[in-house]
This record gives C-alpha cells, sequence and structure tokens, in this order.
C-alpha cells in the first residue's frame, strides 16, 4: 500500500511535544490535512521524519519525548518539515547539581512463574548456548586457531552431538600495546571476561604465542576462574591449578604447524567431552541477563521497538533477572533521568563517573557526543544526538538503576535487576563489552537494517518499520513496526518479546543464528599502541 490509500497516521510521544513523526510508508505530500485537527502539510515529509504541529519563531523550542531536541534555526510555520538544518542542537548538560536518586516510584509486583531451559555452570550462571571457546592472549594466533575450529567442525563436533559449536575468540589485542598504560585494564579484562561467558560452561582453554605482552597468567591470573567445585574432569596437570589449559605454539615440543593444530584439537577434545555431557535443564527467567541494544536507529527505534524493548526490559526486570543498557553518547542527553532513575545516590555518582570519563575521552580526541549520529540516522529522520538519545534511553523501561558497570567488567551474580554497563554506543564495541559482562542474551533493535550478529550468544533482531521486517524477512526476529500501523499496542510487542526472549533463550534459533552471521569481537582499547 502506498501513502495516497491509508489514512495520513503522526506519532507525538508526549503531550507537551510541538512535533509529531509521519509514519506512513512513503511519507506524505504537501497539503495533506493531518488527523484529529493538525495542520495541513507545508512540505512533503518523508516518513520518519518530523513535522511542526505549531507555528515556531526563531530560536524557539523544539519539544519531542517531552525534552528540548532544538530550537528552530528560523521561523516554521505549523505543517512545515522540520528536518536536522531547521534545528540548532542544545549543549550539552553539565554534570553538576543532577538530580540524584528522586525518583521514588512504587515497586512493580514481582512476575513469577516464567523459566527457559539452560545450561546449569559449575559457578552457578546459566548458559542459552553450549559453546567451546578457545581463548587468545594475542591476534598472532588468530590463523592457526581458525585453521584448528575448521578441523573441530569437521572432525571432532559430529561426535559431540550435545554441544552447539566452537567459538574462535578472536581479537586484535595483545602485543604492540601499552599494557602497563592505566586504560590498558579495559580491553585485557574485556578478553579476560569474554573466556567467563555463561555459554561456554565455565571451560577455558586458552591458546597463547609465547612472546606476546599480554601472557596467559597476566590474562587470567590465579582467583580470576571460579573454579568448580568437585567436577574433578581435568587433571591437575592439565589445567596447572589455574583453571585453564593451555596450548603455547611457541613451546619446543611444536615441530612445524600440524603439530600445533593436534595440539590444539587434542585440548579441544577433552573440553568437548565434558561440554557434551551437559543437558538443559528448566531455571528461572532470573537466570537471564539481557544486553538490550540498537543500531541503524530511525525515528521509529524511538517509538515502536525501543519503547517495546523497554515494556520488555521491566518485565524481565520484575521476573527478577538482569538487563543491561549501554551506549554512553546515545544516554549522555539523558543523564538527568538516569541519575534520578538511580536506586542510592552511590548508583548516581557512578553514572556520572562513567559519562564524566566519556566526555574527557571523546574531548581528548577533538569531538563530543554529537559526533554519534549517522547519516543513515539523519536520513530516516533523527535530527540530532539529542533526538537519539531520547529515543534510545527508552529501551531501559522503567525500573530503578540498581548497578552501574565499568567497561569490560563482569557482572556479579548479586548484580541483578536494571544495569547500566557503561560502553561506547558502537554496536560491535557495545555487545562485545555486554558479553563480557555475562551477557547470555541479546536484543538489538534496527530501522535502517543491520545483519548484526554474534558468534557465542544469541540475538534477537526486532524491526522498528513492517517495510523494513518485510524486506528483512529472514533477518528480523521481531516487527514492531505494527505498533506505528496501528495493529498492535508497545505492550502487546513487549510481551511478544519477553516470550521471544524465553524461548530463545531455551535454544530457539534466531535468523542470525540460522545464517551464522557474526560480527568480530571488537575490544575497546582507549590506551596507546606501540
Ligand atoms: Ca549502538
Amino acid at each position: 500500500m502506498t501513502a495516497t490509500t491509508l489514512p495520513p497516521v503522526v506519532v507525538r510521544m508526549h503531550p507537551a511535544d510541538n512535533v509529531a513523526i509521519v509514519a506512513n510508508e512513503g511519507g506524505l505530500p504537501a497539503g495533506t490535512r493531518l488527523p484529529d485537527g493538525g495542520p495541513v502539510l507545508v512540505d512533503t515529509v518523508p516518513q520518519g521524519h518530523k513535522v511542526a504541529l505549531d507555528d515556531l519563531a526563531e530560536g524557539d523550542a523544539v519539544r519531542r519525548y517531552g525534552v528540548v531536541i532544538g530550537r528552530a534555526a528560523r521561523a516554521l510555520r505549523a505543517g512545515a518539515w522540520v528536518h536536522e538544518r531547521l534545528l540548532h542542537m542544545p549543549e550539552a548538560r553539565t554534570l553538576d547539581g543532577l538530580p540524584v536518586a528522586t525518583v521514588r516510584s512504587r515497586p512493580s509486583p514481582p512476575l513469577e512463574g516464567y523459566t527457559f531451559e539452560g545450561y546449569r555452570n559449575p559457578d552457578g550462571s546459566v548458559g542459552t548456548r553450549n559453546l567451546l571457546a578457545i581463548t587468545q592472549t594475542v591476534q598472532c594466533v588468530a590463523g592457526v586457531v581458525e585453521h584448528a575450529v575448521q578441523r573441530i567442525r569437521a572432525e571432532l563436533l559430529p561426535r559431540y552431538p550435545h554441544v552447539d559449536g566452537v567459538v574462535a575468540l578472536e581479537h586484535s589485542y595483545g602485543c604492540g600495546v601499552a599494557i602497563d598504560a592505566p586504560d590498558a585494564g579495559i580491553p585485557i579484562r574485556t578478553v579476560r571476561h569474554l573466556s567467563l561467558n555463561p555459554n561456554f560452561g565455565g571451560e577455558v582453554m586458552v591458546v597463547s604465542l609465547g612472546c606476546e605482552k599480554l601472557q596467559p597468567e597476566r590474562l587470567l591470573p590465579p582467583g580470576s576462574i571460579p573454579l568448580a567445585d568437585s567436577r574433578g574432569a581435568a587433571s591437575a596437570g592439565d589445567r596447572a591449578g589455574v583453571g585453564f589449559d593451555l596450548v603455547r605454539l611457541q613451546d619446543g615440543q611444536h615441530v612445524g604447524f600440524q603439530s600445533m593444530v593436534e595440539s590444539i584439537l587434542a585440548t579441544a577434545d577433552r573440553h568437548l567431552q565434558r561440554l557434551d555431557a551437559r543437558r538443559r535443564e528448566t531455571v528461572p527467567a532470573s537466570e537471564l541477563v539481557v544486553g538490550v541494544q540498537c543500531g541503524g536507529s530511525d525515528a521509529f527505534s524511538g517509538v515502536t521497538a525501543n519503547p517495546a524493548v523497554g515494556v520488555a526490559t521491566d518485565l524481565l526486570v520484575r521476573a527478577g533477572a538482569t538487563v543491561m543498557f549501554s551506549e554512553n553518547t546515545e544516554v549522555r542527553d539523558a543523564i538527568d533521568q538516569l541519575t534520578a532513575r538511580a536506586a542510592t545516590p552511590e548508583v548516581a555518582a557512578a553514572i556520572v563517573r562513567e559519562l564524566a570519563w566519556t566526555d574527557a575521552y571523546l574531548a581528548r580526541g577533538g569531538v563530543d557526543r554529537s559526533a554519534n549520529t549517522t547519516p543513515g540516522n539523519k536520513a530516516g529522520g533523527l535530527s540530532n544526538i539529542v533526538e537519539k538519545a531520547m529515543g534510545s534511553i527508552v529501551k531501559s523501561g522503567g525500573a530503578p538503576i540498581a548497578h552501574v558497570l565499568p567497561p569490560g567488567d563482569k557482572l556479579r551474580r548479586e548484580q541483578r535487576g536494571l544495569v547500566f554497563a557503561a560502553t561506547p554506543a558502537s554496536d560491535f564495541i557495545c555487545g562485545t563489552l555486554q558479553m563480557a559482562a555475562g551477557m547470555n542474551l541479546h536484543v538489538f533493535t534496527t530501522g535502517r537494517g543491520t545483519p548484526y550478529g554474534l558468534a557465542a550468544v544469541p540475538v534477537v533482531k526486532v524491526a522498528t518499520r513492517t517495510e523494513l521486517a518485510r524486506r528483512w524477512h529472514d533477518l528480523m526476529d521481531l516487527n514492531a513496526g505494527v505498533i506505528a500501523d496501528g495493529q498492535a499496542s508497545v505492550e502487546q510487542v513487549g510481551w511478544q518479546l519477553f516470550h521471544l526472549l524465553l524461548e530463545t533463550a531455551s535454544g530457539r534459533r534466531t535468523w542470525a543464528e540460522t545464517w551464522r552471521l557474526h560480527n568480530a569481537l571488537t575490544l575497546f582499547n582507549p590506551a596507546p599502541v606501540t
């Protein structure tokens, strides 16, 4: 159907808003009368773009989500297309005098009785997949490991039907870096915590080169691996009392490439035997650790998909689960909402600490948070980072923010509820850091469309528009565009997502898993390289 066959539909997010979003596929032509006594369009307005609902004088505040997203660059008539060149962006709010833990909403009743089928790990965490991971200390070994992984898939995995796959934790770090720089702690602990993701069953095997800066004992110092109890599977010799098996390519025992590969296969085989003995069991929904993210956003992200994710986030938190939201530059302009929603003054202080760090990091590079927006965001109707941020933050729902996690850190078991995991907004870096934090399930919303995926954690992708869900029918797992089409409410799609997450956690494949689509693990290294 085209815009001319459907009645005009605009979406206003807040009663105080003086702009609304055109929802019709193909946009609306000039001369269209907007519904509910709205103005007649002065310009042709593309889908997802803003239309002025009132006359605006130059310098007037333009409000969306009840928040000032900019000031009119010149006088605009009601019915005008308000695009990014007509908006002056407001300054970022200073980090002083923020409201602290002021939101005292009544706690929502717990949601009981929801479960999924997961893999219980020795440390008490739960996996949604049963994967063998091969940790690497340095990029130098990546080619050898990849060769070994192909042979593991072809020769070993057929013998272990209860193992879902093998994942090489390839990364670009490990040598040629200023490893003692203060910020080097971020990439190092990220690699450490990636290897401890709950989807790897507590099995850690490491491939090292030998001469690299990031030595295995620095990557995984004693005590960093929560050792299992009585499993007693590996001999003390194998795991050398440190909780992981190590293959070092430069060791004298390796004569030629083939012998390195044989060492990796032999080690992998022992781990696969243990992984293959595991079975899914019924566990409460509270064992989910969900990371939410958006990428390739358009103006519908903040109207359909992200609000539906917000509903699912609230449901998960009520069920006792953990939900992480992230993307520092996309929450910066909503920092007063976040500090107000902090459960305690300490949590509010930690939010300010992380975002002040990001401000300084960006300033060091000569930019600010406005460096975030992309050409696709703007073509999709998002004028600036303030507007994008207001649409991004709704993924976090309405629960109090219970914890703040610095980049690369791993959540402790007792850190439940809604968590602000401070990360850059880059899809790959954010996903990698949420995975290091212990994520066992990932939700990703997109408006422009992205085939994003991770090898080790299922990614449920939610489309913001029906047109995208139709066109990318074998990539999008859920269509939130039905909200803009008037066919379902935000609450209904939120519940639908909640159920889909429980099914996915229990083993239902996502489209990205079906096609084996996954992006590279991408470390956040703010420290110098040498
Ligand atoms: Ca993102």
